[in-house]
């Protein structure tokens, strides 16, 4: 995988959204917020559909 996701937790509102489409990769954070926990579990065009594209507040980003 050459792009990794990760998540702007100063930004997440925690909607639950990524997590809803893609469970084997995000989870929720002990801090409420969504972290990636398995960037490898989806292929990077799902996580920029199913997640990135999605994200309410922009928050998901590739690194
Ligand atoms: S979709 Fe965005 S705002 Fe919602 S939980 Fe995931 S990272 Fe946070």
């Amino acid at each position: 995988m050459d792009k990794t996701p990760w998540v702007d937790q100063d930004e997440c509102i925690s909607c639950g959204l990524c997590i809803d489409n893609l469970p084997d990769v995000f989870r929720f954070a002990d801090n409420g917020k969504a972290e990636v926990y398995a960037p490898a579990a989806a292929a990077e065009e799902i996580i920029q559909q199913e997640a990135i594209d999605i994200c309410p507040v922009s928050c998901i980003h590739w690194q």
